[in-house]
């Protein structure tokens, strides 16, 4: 795959550019310093050294809440339609690119694929930068097996930027770029926070996690329940399926918005009975989740190392130390 130069001078003009390709999103800091992707309002500049967003990019593929079946007697039942722009998301850490390789494997399984989230990722062209980890990162602490992939990769150097092309539609997006880019002495892309995604030798466990180790509850009188760990996790998916009928009597709609493992409603059934009725469990099926998998890709860590439950958290709760000795310590 091709690697081109592009200096800081040119980035505007290759991001006017990119916005005559399709609809541009990056990251922006708002007037209350947080940084969103949204999208890129003409001769605007993204934030590239932005550590993180406070939503990731999952919002782009599962809205937090949507309609995604109507029925009417005249129209029988209908999906919602999807725009059919390109949708350009510019800016992506390794992180989330690895979270979105992870909702594609759960949202785009070949024997169950889902209409809407596959409609959307059809659309997405992911261009993706490089970053530096902070504190609260854990991709170098804890390699993810996900691999960090994208259509199109931005190295930040200090002397401009390197592009790497990743895929066919990354090679069609450079050909419209070409003009200005630049050729390159470099022949391999530079060492980077990529490095730490797609590791294929790190060491996952099926073993069930023990009821009874006092960390759960430990972990579970600091906690909350506010949710906000899952709402920010780019790979917290879990949803909720609502149905209403129409006053008409003949219509309804059916609606999909997020739900959250550490709210004691989204382990209850019909009669009350809940299956994670205790904090303490609740905080079980998440850690579980996160670094152990589930399902059927059980076994396939999902925490890639953003580290945004961690800013988020309001007390401050973070499962690293737990994960360094339940996970280190598995065969
Ligand atoms: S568990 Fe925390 S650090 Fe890991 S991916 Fe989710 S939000 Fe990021
Ligand atoms: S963000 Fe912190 S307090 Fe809120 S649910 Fe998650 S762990 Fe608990």
């Amino acid at each position: 795959m091709t690697l081109s130069a592009l200096s800081y001078n040119d980035l505007p003009l290759v991001l006017a550019r990119l916005q005559t390709l399709g609809e541009l999103h990056a990251p922006l800091r708002g007037s209350d310093g947080a940084v969103r992707f949204g999208p890129l309002p003409p001769g605007a500049q993204p934030d590239l050294t932005a550590q993180r967003s406070l939503l990731p990019p999952k919002k782009y593929l599962l809205a937090p809440s949507e309609t995604i079946l109507t029925y009417h007697p005249a129209t029988g039942y209908q999906a919602p339609p999807q725009p059919e722009t390109p949708l350009i998301l510019l800016g992506l850490h390794p992180c989330d690119l690895a979270a979105i390789a992870y909702l594609d494997r759960l949202f785009m399984a070949a024997d169950s694929p889902d209409p809407l989230y596959t409609a959307r990722r059809e659309r997405l062209i992911l261009i993706g930068a490089s970053c530096t980890p902070d504190q609260y990162c854990s991709c170098h602490q804890m390699p993810s097996p996900l691999p960090a992939t994208c259509d199109l990769f931005l190295y930040q150097q200090a002397d401009g930027l390197l592009l790497h092309v990743e895929s066919p539609k990354g090679q069609l997006l450079r050909e419209a770029l070409q003009d200005l880019l630049q050729s390159t002495p470099a022949q391999q892309p530079p060492a980077s926070t990529r490095d730490h995604f797609g590791s294929a030798g790190v060491a996952t466990s099926h073993e069930e996690l023990d009821p009874n180790l006092p960390d759960w509850q430990q972990l579970a009188d600091h906690c909350l329940g506010c949710g906000a760990c899952s709402i920010c996790c780019p790979t917290c998916s879990c949803f909720e399926v609502l149905e209403f009928g129409g006053l008409d009597g003949c219509s309804a709609e059916r609606l999909r918005r997020w739900d959250n493992c550490l709210f004691k409603s989204h382990s209850e059934v019909a009669g009350g009975h809940s299956f994670q009725k205790d904090r303490a469990q609740r905080f079980r099926y998440r850690y579980r989740h996160k670094y152990r998998g589930y399902g059927q890709l059980r076994g396939l860590p999902t925490c890639v190392g953003c580290g945004r439950c961690r800013v988020q958290c309001p007390t401050g709760l973070d499962l690293r130390p737990l994960a360094e000795r339940l996970e280190r310590s598995t065969p």
